[in-house]
């Protein structure tokens, strides 16, 4: 995710860190490539220079009272006021507390990643035992109304019966009748979207807000088409009074501009972001954890949050105590691959951990498929406990019975081993958080 802002980033800070004395002029120095970075990462020209000039202030001000370790405190600073640019520390959740149903309307152009948002949404309600109904209001798009129709039935989610021959805004009175006759508690409503903003469509969407009565009206923006998105949040805004954004496609190569400035530019926080196609790909947004991501200290807690959701509660408690215990090993890394699996695709929970990123990328190709975990499996399970419990003792004849016995090579064993190696250096930085910090990410 943001890779180039994300590298650039990184490579300014080393250089700030590597320096003994710090002055006036290489944090200047250092500013004015942030803001390079910032700029080529397609972040609106306005919100950059605000941007620095905080931070410059800040800075000038910390080197007057403090001198320890400057450099850190730099990345602090442009850590703590990125933050603060996409709206960190304020409540961004949904308003739902209202008398149900409660209606949530989508709003964006077309190919934004509206219909998938609303089938993303309505899983991640009913997860939290709330129960939605999806309505498909998009008359225009000769298979929007389908497409929602399938997404409803992936997800066991009723999906209100429109038909492309009737008014959207009918549709909409319609549904919303329907949900509250049928016990629904929330309406998901998808609307039209054009290729740019149009005054008919804004007319549509107006009445259908009328009809509707949303809580949430939600912009969903590409973040690839970076400060082109940043834009027509605006307009939509000024024409509907938008109350969120939700942004999608952050697991493609986006370069941030959008993330970065759509909050600054509209006002309206980031409530959600899409990292992928498949339906369970949408998480609550957390400006601290994507700065985190973008300055590469990794997403722990993310991770952590997610581990929680989808590892069965045992094995999850067994591997807390192992991690306190420091004795992660081959056994608790054949569970955790298993565990993984569960969690999705391993590249995007890689890029979560510190470091892992920029290893994943070095390891390119090198993610385990669904048959090479099978292989990892057998190369495991062909080990005697001894081995497993101290992968030390496994020297080269050993590796050679155990080749054999999984029907690999030793080379696979050997590679199987480094990668053990490596997830072994991962637990130990989850163990830098302390059993505390962990423990609590984890529900404990
Ligand atoms: P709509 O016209 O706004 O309703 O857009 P769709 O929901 O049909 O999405 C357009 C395309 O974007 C589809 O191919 C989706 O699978 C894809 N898409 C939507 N959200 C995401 C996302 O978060 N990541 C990725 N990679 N693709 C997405």
């Amino acid at each position: 995710m943001f890779d180039t802002l994300s590298d650039k980033l990184e490579s300014v800070f080393k250089k700030l860190r590597g320096q003994g004395v710090m002055t006036e002029d290489n944090v200047k120095e250092a500013l004015r490539e942030v803001r390079l970075a910032l700029l080529e990462a397609d972040v609106n020209f306005k919100v950059v220079k605000d941007f620095i000039e905080r931070v410059r202030e800040k800075a000038v001000g910390t080197l007057v009272l403090q001198s320890l370790s400057p450099g850190q405190q730099v990345v602090k600073i442009v850590h703590d006021e990125l933050v603060a640019l996409m709206g960190g520390g304020e409540d961004n959740s949904l308003d739902l507390a209202a008398k149900p149903p409660v209606s949530i309307m989508m709003v964006g152009l077309q190919g934004a990643g509206k219909t998938t948002s609303c089938g993303k949404l309505a899983k991640l309600l009913k997860s939290q035992r709330r129960k939605p109904l999806l309505v498909p209001a998009d008359i225009y798009r000769p298979a929007a109304i389908e497409q929602l129709k399938i997404l409803g039935r992936q997800l066991s989610i009723e999906v209100f019966d429109s038909q492309a021959d009737q008014k959207p805004v009918d549709i909409c009175s319609k549904a919303l009748k329907y949900a509250q006759l049928s016990g629904f508690d929330t309406v998901i409503f998808d609307t039209a979207g054009r290729h740019q903003i149009d005054d008919y469509l804004m007319d549509e969407l107006v009445q259908i807000r009328e009809a509707a009565e949303p809580r949430e009206i939600l912009f969903v923006a590409d973040a690839m088409t970076g400060q082109e998105a940043v834009n027509v949040a605006a307009g939509f805004d000024e024409r509907l009074g938008i109350t969120g954004v939700v942004l999608t496609k952050l697991d493609g190569d986006a370069k941030g501009g959008a993330a970065l400035s759509i909050k600054a530019v509209t006002g309206k926080p980031v409530k959600f972001v899409g990292l992928g196609e498949k339906l369970d790909a949408l998480e609550v947004f957390h400006a601290d954890r994507l700065v985190s991501r973008i300055l590469g200290m990794g997403d722990v807690l993310t991770l952590i949050e997610k581990a929680q959701s989808t590892f069965d509660t045992k094995e999850a408690e067994r591997l807390q105590k192992k991690l306190k215990k420091s004795n992660f090993d081959l056994d608790d890394f054949k569970a955790q691959l298993q565990q993984l699996k569960k969690m999705g695709s391993l590249e995007s929970i890689m890029g979560m951990i510190p470091g892992m990123g920029k290893m994943m990328k070095q390891m390119q190709g090198a993610q385990p498929s669904e048959k090479e975990l099978k292989r990892i499996e057998a190369i495991i399970d062909s080990m005697t406990r001894q081995e497993r419990a101290n992968h030390q003792m496994i020297n080269g004849s050993r590796r050679l019975r155990i080749a054999k016995g999984s029907g690999t090579s030793v080379q696979e064993v050997n590679q199987l081993l480094k990668r053990f190696t490596e997830a072994q250096k991962v637990v130990k930085q989850l163990q830098k958080l302390g059993p505390k910090g962990l423990m609590k990410g984890m529900g404990k």
